[in-house]
């Protein structure tokens, strides 16, 4: 069926269905190969503002929609996208759902496939490398290490009315977890802050900035849980990005794989004092 796929059974996208689709944090690498088979064969994809302009080209055959939220340009509102999903399955349509990252994380994909269903519409999903985790792989921190931590929370840093969301026991999020990953948290880091300092974090933890993940515009920034907020700003750092928050962060300096590309050479260092070698358990 497609040359560019090696021999798989591939599944075949049918009229009338919508595959809700991740297409990861930017790289298009890092889509999966389900992503691709369906970009190969969708009559329509309908992308948000995340997805690489890169990976829209190839789906060559469809017709290409917008529907972000962002950058200025005109918002479509989120009802609207998911009964335009509607309408396009009805008419028939093999719709492709493209978001950034996973669609089932922080990106309401939950909402839409919900719609869909009430509709009498089909669906298949399509996980996708979220950036909480694949975005902090490519500045060379594992969001889980042995030493550092035993669990990690996602935390999204705005709510449906654009603050930080008041749901949230951060209390319970500083205590309980050692390492905390916040999606959409830029416009609201001094908050975040204040709230897990208050709650009893050490102010000189450290933490990484890292902003368009895995593109050719990947900034990262390291810094302190009370330095964060006025980092970013000196540094002009932009969204969309991802804040990290614990000792994982300065894995970087031994795993900065990125300064290897271009030419750094592999450092021995030991950047958690295990006063060990890391294969010694
Ligand atoms: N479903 C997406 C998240 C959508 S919410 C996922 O799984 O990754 C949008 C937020 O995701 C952004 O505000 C930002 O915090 C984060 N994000 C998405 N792509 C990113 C990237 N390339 N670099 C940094 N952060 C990113």
């Amino acid at each position: 069926m497609n040359t560019l796929l090696p021999e798989n059974n591939w599944p075949q996208m049918e009229p009338g269905w919508v595959w809700l689709c991740g297409a990861g944090p930017g790289d298009p690498g890092l889509l999966t190969l389900h992503a691709l088979n369906a970009m190969r064969q969708a009559d329509v994809v309908i992308y948000d503002a995340l997805v690489q302009n890169s990976i829209l080209d190839w789906a060559p055959q469809a017709e290409l929609i917008y529907a972000g939220k962002r950058g200025g340009k005109p918002s479509a509102k989120q009802r609207d996208i998911s009964l335009r999903l509607v309408d396009l399955a009805r008419d028939g349509k093999r719709v492709l759902r493209l978001k950034g990252g996973d669609p089932f994380v922080f990106g309401r994909g939950g909402e839409e496939a919900q719609t869909l269903v009430q509709h009498g519409i089909p669906i298949r999903i399509i996980p996708g490398v979220s950036a909480g985790i694949g975005g902090l792989a490519y500045a060379g921190i594992p969001v889980t290490h042995r030493d550092v931590n035993q669990s990690v929370t996602f935390v999204t840093g705005h709510d449906q009315s654009g603050a930080t969301p008041s749901s949230l026991n951060w209390p319970a999020i500083a205590q309980g977890s050692q390492v905390i990953v916040v999606y959409m948290g830029m416009k609201h880091a001094a908050a975040i802050s204040a709230k897990l300092i208050e709650a009893g974090r050490d102010p000189s933890e450290p933490c990484a900035v890292v902003s368009s993940a895995t593109t050719d515009d990947q900034q990262v920034l390291e810094t302190t849980l009370s330095c964060m907020a006025a980092d970013i700003e000196a540094q002009g750092m932009e969204p969309p990005s991802i804040l990290c928050i614990g000792r994982s962060v300065l894995m970087r300096r031994a795993l900065d794989w990125q300064a290897m590309m271009t030419g750094q050479a592999p450092r021995d260092t030991d950047p958690l004092n295990r006063g060990r070698p890391a294969e010694a358990s």
